[in-house]
């Protein structure tokens, strides 16, 4: 015999009917459920990328095209935003120094407070 039971869609609530499985209504309640959840992550991610292309594109304001590496004080680039947490890689110098790139450009700190901003080549 085939159980049936009734209980309530995850959704939206209202009283289901059928196989003891069913946790929704249909399609609708179950992707709306989904999304819900994914929402939190997707916006988690979201907010990365946007502090990354943010340094990125404090790093490249502050490089002249010409240049390939400048010195900078550190509360210049924080004072613009730059998150120094927030890189897609590492890089260690032959000098052991660790650099901290978002994407093509990256920066990395010297004494008194500053930093160098150092393209990737
Ligand atoms: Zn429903």
């Amino acid at each position: 015999m085939e159980s049936t039971t009734t209980k309530n869609c995850r959704a939206c609530g209202h009283l289901i009917r059928g196989r003891s499985d069913k946790k929704f209504c249909n399609d609708y309640c179950r992707n709306g459920f989904n999304n819900q959840l994914k929402a939190p992550t997707e916006n988690n991610i979201r907010n990365i990328n946007h502090q990354l292309l943010k340094n990125r594109r404090i790093l490249e304001a502050m490089l002249p095209l010409e240049e390939k590496m400048v010195i900078v004080g550190l509360l210049e680039l924080t004072g613009k935003g730059f998150n120094e947490a927030y890189h897609t890689q590492t890089k260690t110098t032959a000098t052991g120094n660790t650099q901290y790139f978002c994407y093509d450009l990256g920066f990395f700190k010297i004494e008194n407070e500053k930093c160098v901003i150092v393209r990737n080549t």
